[in-house]
């Protein structure tokens, strides 16, 4: 009797025993399966759990489907305008490329079951049902997206970047790039907004400006006479000639002429006045030669003029050219922070997300901001940059209350020499709180009849999409 008792508490025991073990291996299993939490850059893991997930569902900002996982792959949601426009986003099936973190696959891992309770309890108990990863909406408006998509393929464009942003709360509104994949030419054929570094040219002038402000307040005053004479550039290397853009001479610049006409003399001379070491500290908080790590996504290839470069590469720098190079998120964000007297709002592409389908989507916003500059410093640019489309080079799209800087950067061909091709750019904004909407718009690759003013029309016509204004 005794002897039974036992038998069966043994029994009920061992049952115990194994559960328990069962339990840890499971969670040890499941532990090294999750790998680092920092998936973002674990590609490897993303394809692995992509093979035994199905993918949920990513919405726009609006809640439209943009595309949703299929029992062994996606359907896309749309007509084929709607799906090229996300192209670029989205990039290569993850199978084809490890730089998915560019790339809304590698932001939002979710949707491949990153994050999800693997070897669950309900996994245990139904181990041959599909697990579905989490859904996701972004802070892209897709119908805005389609629209820019098509009015840079309308115009003709075949190398181009555009992306909007709502500098007042972080969201990325829209992030279009044109072509959607270079695949010998970035990195593992992702092509976007967030990958591909472009000279700024002129547009680079509004942030040295803002960092020249914020080593030096008393430089708001600096003056510079733009004639022949003056575009000689004395350095320890020698002389350089630098012209301002058609030969013209300017004339007697103040700091907010030389923004709004675009003088590349007075910029060069304003960097002859700065501290080298200063400055590069201060190019620091513009996203330049450092690592910019938001919580959805980094940057770190631009640079104001790269290392070891001689004199003129540097002096080039202060014009957006020689080794000068920018992302067109970068400057957008940069253009952010000026509209909001200073402080960048943190970046977000993914607005809402769960890790599972049968979750609710929570919101990711942090309200995170960062200061780049004083706000002073902030306002009298961003002044400057009203300047620019009231009377400077921006007076062809003119708009109440847009903010904005234009740029033409020569690209040079395989030999280094200047060509005829052209990157072509305006940043800016809307300065109403009530439409905090900043747009920055690039074309690569253009011939010298395609003008900056040319990428500010595109801006202006997005702007009075979203505002409703008249055409
Ligand atoms: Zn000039």
């Amino acid at each position: 009797m005794l002897y039974q008792k036992k038998k069966r508490y043994m029994q009920t025991e061992r049952r115990i025993y194994a559960v328990v073990l069962l339990l840890l291996v499971a969670l040890f299993v499941g532990r090294i399966c999750k790998g680092n939490v920092e998936a973002v850059g674990d590609a490897g893991l993303l394809i692995r759990l992509s093979d035994q997930y199905q993918m949920g569902t990513v919405y726009d900002r609006n809640g439209n489907v943009i595309v949703r996982g299929t029992d062994g792959g996606m359907e896309w949601n749309g007509d084929q305008e709607e799906q090229e426009s996300m192209e670029s986003l989205f990039g290569p099936d993850l199978e084809h490329t490890y730089a998915s973190r560019m790339t809304i696959w590698g932001m939002a891992p979710e949707l491949f079951g990153y994050g999800d309770e693997r070897l669950d309890l309900k996994g245990l108990l139904h181990p041959g049902e599909a697990r579905v990863g989490g859904n996701v909406q972004l802070t892209i408006d897709k119908e805005l997206q389609t629209f820019i998509y098509s009015l840079l393929k309308g115009n003709g464009m075949e190398n181009a970047a555009a992306v909007v942003s709502n500098w007042r709360t972080g969201e990325i509104l829209a992030a279009v790039s044109l072509p959607t994949d270079l695949p010998d030419e970035t990195e593992e054929g992702i092509s976007n907004i967030f990958s591909r570094l472009y000279s700024p040219g002129s547009t680079m002038k509004i942030i040295l400006v803002a960092a020249a402000l914020s080593i030096d307040p008393d430089l708001a005053s600096y003056e510079y006479d733009c004639t022949a004479e003056n575009h000689i550039f004395h350095t320890e290397e020698g002389d350089y000639r630098i012209s301002c853009a058609g030969n013209v001479y300017h004339g007697r610049m103040d700091m907010a002429k030389a923004i709004a006409y675009s003088c590349n003399g007075y910029f060069i001379s304003l960097l002859q006045q700065l501290p080298k070491d200063k400055l590069a500290e201060r190019l620091k908080n513009w996203g330049f030669d450092t690592t910019i790590s938001f919580e959805q996504f980094s940057y770190w290839d631009q640079t104001f003029s790269g290392e070891d470069a001689s004199e003129i590469e540097y002096l080039l720098g202060a014009i957006g050219q020689g080794n000068c190079s920018i992302t067109p998120i970068g400057l957008n964000l940069c253009t952010n922070a000026l509209l909001n007297s200073g402080r960048l709002q943190e970046p977000v592409v993914i607005q809402k997300r769960s890790a599972s389908p049968d979750d609710d989507m929570r919101s990711c916003l942090s309200g995170k901001s960062y200061e780049v500059c004083n706000e002073m410093t902030a306002d009298t640019v961003k002044k400057m940059m009203l300047g620019v489309t009231f009377y400077g080079t921006g007076t062809d799209f003119g708009m109440n209350g847009f903010a904005a800087k234009t740029g033409t950067a020569q690209k040079t061909d395989e030999e280094g020499n200047l060509s005829d091709c052209y990157t072509v750019w305006t940043t800016g904004g809307l300065t109403d709180e009530k439409c905090p909407y900043s747009v920055t718009v690039c074309f690569d690759n253009v011939s010298g009849d395609i003008r900056s003013t040319y990428a500010g029309q595109m801006a202006k016509e997005i702007l009075e999409y979203m505002t409703g204004g008249e055409k």
